[in-house]
């Protein structure tokens, strides 16, 4: 296994398609790394230059401690996993398995054998130590009892754990995915999901895996990298990106449904209270909870003037409570939104409650069953709002900083 290592590593298409900026990126060994962002962010072209199929434009990669810009993929210790599966169709999956280490072998080792006289020996020994790692991939990914299948008689699920299993029989001392779970329906995703955290635990090895999908990086990752157009925006374990989003982008991209976003202002009054107000909405703050620097002359109680910052409030739908539309005061009214429900979204045992604001921006708050009861579309509600949960982006799109608690 093996650390990677990426430093202001940068790629352009023709000199002006700018498809990577400047990723400072440090795997450790044994890490779990995955790479999300929308279409077009850069992602697989970071990882396909990691794997050495795109040659670099500016920077420099290493995995170990050796740099591996003019080192051919063959030669880097890799090995990827594609969205395609990219098997040999007239071959069986034991074939298919054994196929790349079989190359691999062949290559390095069997002229010098020849040379030698001990030919025969190595290639028996070789013979029996490749069936060994081929028959123990395939029981780790449960597919012993199709080896001398073709592909074609495998199911999607089935070939894309041959395609983690040719990874597998080569022991690589990184492994790369590039959105391998893309082309399997939702329920089987989800089970590979699994399998792959699973086998990342068995081997402790170092792996990068590409992905668009959040959910998919939330649940496999160690540790995120979010990029969009090419830049890296935020680098951080699931916990620390879905609790402290560096940007709106981030806060928006990362969660299901995403952040809601409340536009107002950053209010600090005369007396040194700190809030968040809009036309039909007030919430107060604890000063102490955001970072001094962030919010400046805001946070410092020896300012007696009032105050305003224009600023986005972010809030998670599960950090919202929905209360019956009866008690809640119509219009302004402290801790409470109260708008109308559009739509309710029933998924399991929880369901997603879209309300309309008197600003006619929607919002979404999750809940469980049992406060649905009394709520139905069309109906007034009312929201309640966690303070401790807030998010405050300011008009340029960076969060300011909550202070470490
Ligand atoms: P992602 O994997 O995040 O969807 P890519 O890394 O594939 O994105 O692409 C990043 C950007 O680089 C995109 O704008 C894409 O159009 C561009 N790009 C990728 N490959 C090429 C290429 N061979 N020639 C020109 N532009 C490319």
């Amino acid at each position: 296994m093996a650390t990677v290592q990426l430093r202001a590593v940068s790629k352009s298409y023709g000199g002006t398609v700018r498809a990577v900026e400047s990723v400072d990126l440090a795997i450790a060994d044994g890490e779990f790394v995955v790479l999300v962002g929308p279409s077009g962010c850069g992602k697989s072209t970071t990882l396909r230059m990691i794997a050495g199929l795109e040659e670099l434009s500016g920077g420099t990669i290493s995995i170990g401690d050796r740099a591996v810009n003019d080192v051919p993929p063959k030669d880097r210790d890799i090995a990827m996993v594609f969205q395609n599966y990219a098997l040999y169709p007239h071959l069986t999956v034991r074939q298919n398995l054994a196929f790349g280490l079989q190359q691999r072998r062949a290559y390095k080792s069997r002229w010098k054998s020849l040379w030698n006289g001990t030919y025969r020996a190595q290639r028996r020994g070789e013979a029996a130590s490749l069936r060994d790692r081929v028959e123990s991939a395939a029981v780790t990914l449960g597919i012993e009892t199709l080896l001398e299948r073709q592909p074609r008689e495998l199911s999607g699920g089935q070939r894309q754990r041959v395609a983690v299993g040719r990874a597998l029989v080569r022991n690589p001392a990184v492994f790369l995915f590039d959105e391998p779970l893309s082309n399997l329906d939702a329920s089987l995703r989800g089970q590979m999901r699994t399998e792959l955290r699973i086998l990342h635990r068995t081997l402790n090895a170092t792996m990068v895996y590409v992905t668009h999908d959040q959910e998919e990086a939330m649940s496999l990752a160690d540790r995120i990298v979010v990029m969009r157009s090419g830049v890296v925006q935020q680098i951080g374990s699931p916990a620390e990106i879905y609790d402290r989003p560096i940007n709106r982008f981030v806060a928006s991209f990362i969660g299901t449904p995403p952040m809601n976003m409340i536009d107002g202002e950053l209010i600090r009054d005369g007396r040194g209270a700190l809030s968040f107000r809009c036309s039909h909405f007030a919430l107060p703050l604890s000063p102490a909870r955001w970072d001094a620097d962030a919010i400046g002359p805001l946070a410092s109680p020896a300012y007696t003037l009032a105050v305003t910052l224009p600023v986005k409030l972010g809030i998670r739908p599960d950090r919202l409570k929905l209360v019956a539309g009866g008690s809640v005061v119509e219009g302004r009214s402290e801790h409470h939104l109260s708008g109308q429900v559009v739509a309710i979204e029933r998924i399991g045992s929880l369901a997603d409650v879209v309300v309309r604001l008197p600003s006619e921006r929607l919002v979404t708050a999750r809940c469980g069953m049992d406060q649905l009861t009394s709520i139905r579309e069309g109906d007034s509600c009312g929201l309640q709002l966690d303070a401790s949960a807030a998010h405050l982006f300011t008009s340029d799109g960076n969060a300011i900083s909550q202070s470490k608690r």
